[in-house]
């Protein structure tokens, strides 16, 4: 079946592709003709095809490199007055790390936001200190640059070098989540350029419609060109703890009573160890790879385990305290005792620490390889249904790759935003990230792993879980419209209201621009 649908999807993509190729012969000259600080390229575009997930590559006309924002909206209004019939769309790709070409416009134009991320950050400080920062900048960028007046911001990703368009038009969430929300509960202001070309800012007070629309929006209302990202003092060190459960409803427990304390650690997340053998796979699992002792602890053999990661944050003035604190939270968790592993580090290093490993699979050539991932929302009363049914059933080792599980408080949420979640006050994020291995047929092969996400999606609709999907991929509109379910309408009006030819963001494949 999924086989049937990909080429399906590929063969229609491609026919459209033939029709646009007809269409836009002349297109070089005329993007050429606008006035703008920046330039277009129109071969050696091959980056704009490819994305993380390395499943989905179509090339587009043209890849604008944006020196001004005036650029953009330059750009998109030109392809706007081409009309309904031109079938041309424009997509913002911020650092391409999107898993199905979300950030590609078959032949269309491609805007590279990275062009613009050399722009200024402005650091601002007080009683609520916020940084502006153009929105292809990395978040690793902005963490250095917050860092050099004591701040930083507050809700992070697992990994950095994203950018803040990217991760703003999805949700942005990590194990800070439960206590500050997702990344897009703390922005104060955007500038987009919508799809008529208009260049508006918003924020609560002012087009509150846009801004909300285009939080978790998907690219769908505008390109986010600069955002204020909200701040907090930053902390110099980081505790960093790991526990092992061998009982998921323990685990939950635990994590569910950690999300709802008072008194609590800075981040919580969580991760699941299905027969799991070998080193080079515990990228994910946060301590030291180099060090096979600690990695070694992770090897699970036949077993499923638990794994729940805390951190504390500190300051060296607090170092004599932070022990006591720390063990009297542990004190109220029932983890396996002889499992608690504690480590010290910067801040710095906590907040990157996917990046070291990142280096670690690129020289070994496993970073580059298809990565079939899929994100789910689970209502915490449908997780110990979801766990039992997926996890050393469906799934049968966590070898290709880490397997998250950690729950978040719907308060933190503003619904507001285009995004949707479940419908209880905690639902948990479960992340499925493994790698493929080009031309296997074996259980690391690309097909297999699309397949076991199937079973899983299949399971969790026959069981009625009320599951949503995180950084979505859909083929069809009716699916969308179930996705969002009773916000479609607005989904739908927001995208009549601030682009209504359908020219932004169409490797998300919710709406089709007439041809
Ligand atoms: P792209 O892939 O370039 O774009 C994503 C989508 O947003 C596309 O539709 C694109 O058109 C649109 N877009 C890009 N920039 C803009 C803009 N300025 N304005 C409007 N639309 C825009 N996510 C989490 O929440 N938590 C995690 O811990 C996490 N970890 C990750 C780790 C890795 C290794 C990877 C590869 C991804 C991870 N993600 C995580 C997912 C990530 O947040 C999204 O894939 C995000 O979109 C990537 O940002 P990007 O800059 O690469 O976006």
């Amino acid at each position: 079946d999924i086989f049937i649908t990909r080429s399906f999807t590929i063969l229609l993509v491609c026919c459209m592709a033939i029709k646009l190729s007809l269409c836009f012969s002349n297109l070089p000259s005329s993007f050429k003709a606008l006035n703008i600080q920046g330039h277009f390229s129109f071969d050696k575009n091959e980056f704009a095809a490819r994305d993380f997930g390395n499943q989905f590559h179509f090339l587009p006309s043209a890849v604008l490199h944006p020196k001004k924002v005036s650029d953009i909206a330059a750009t998109i209004k030109h392809v706007w007055q081409m009309g309904p019939g031109s079938g041309l769309t424009v997509a913002a790709r911020g650092h391409g790390h999107s898993l199905q070409g979300q950030a590609q416009a078959p032949q269309g134009v491609v805007i590279n936001m990275e062009s613009l991320g050399g722009q200024e950050m402005m650091v601002h400080g007080g009683k609520f200190p916020y940084v502006d920062v153009p929105a292809g900048e990395l978040w690793i960028n902005i963490l250095h640059e917050c860092l050099k007046y004591g701040l930083a911001p507050k809700s992070w990703t697992d990994y950095l070098h994203l950018t803040v368009g990217g991760t703003l038009s999805n949700a942005g969430i990590s194990g800070q989540a439960f206590r500050h929300g997702p990344q897009i509960s703390n922005v104060h202001q955007l500038e987009v350029v919508t799809g008529k070309g208009e260049v508006v800012v918003c924020s609560e007070e002012k087009n509150a419609d846009l801004f909300h629309g285009v939080l978790g929006g998907l690219g769908q209302f505008g390109i986010i060109t600069r955002a204020r990202i909200s701040l907090e003092p930053a902390p110099k060190m980081v505790k960093w703890i790991r526990v092992l459960y061998s009982d998921f409803s323990t685990f939950a427990r635990d994590q569910e009573h950690l999300i709802s304390a008072e008194n609590t650690f800075d981040y919580i997340e969580g991760l699941v160890l299905v027969n799991k053998t070998g080193l080079v796979n515990n990228w994910r699992s946060s301590f030291n790879p180099e060090d096979p002792e600690q990695a070694n602890q992770f090897v699970s053999d036949g077993r499923t385990l638990f794994c729940l990661e805390l951190t504390k944050n500190f300051n060296p003035a607090e170092a004599a305290n932070i022990d006591k604190e720390i063990e009297s939270l542990l004190s109220q968790l029932s983890y396996i005792p002889s499992t608690l592993f504690v480590s010290e580090v910067s801040y710095v290093e906590f907040l990157d620490r996917v990046r070291a490993a990142e280096i670690k699979l690129r020289s070994k050539g496993l970073w580059d390889l298809p990565h079939p991932w899929l994100n789910l929302l689970v209502p915490k009363s449908k997780i110990h249904r979801f766990a039992e049914g997926v996890f050393g059933n469906i799934l049968t080792d966590t070898n290709n790759g880490p397997v998250l599980v950690y729950p978040v408080n719907k308060s933190k949420w503003d619904n507001r935003t285009s995004f949707v979640t479940p419908e209880e006050d905690i639902f948990y994020l479960v992340a499925f990230l493994p790698h493929a291995v080009p031309l296997s047929t074996e259980n690391n092969g690309l097909q297999y792993l699309l397949n076991v996400n199937k079973r899983i999606l299949d399971f969790c609709e026959v069981a009625h879980l009320g599951v949503k999907q995180y950084l979505p991929y859909y083929t069809t509109q009716d699916e969308w419209r179930a996705h969002y379910g009773p916000r479609w309408e607005v989904f739908v009006q927001r995208k009549s209201a601030y682009d209504p030819l359908a020219i932004l963001a169409p490797g998300q494949r919710i709406f089709q621009k007439s041809m």
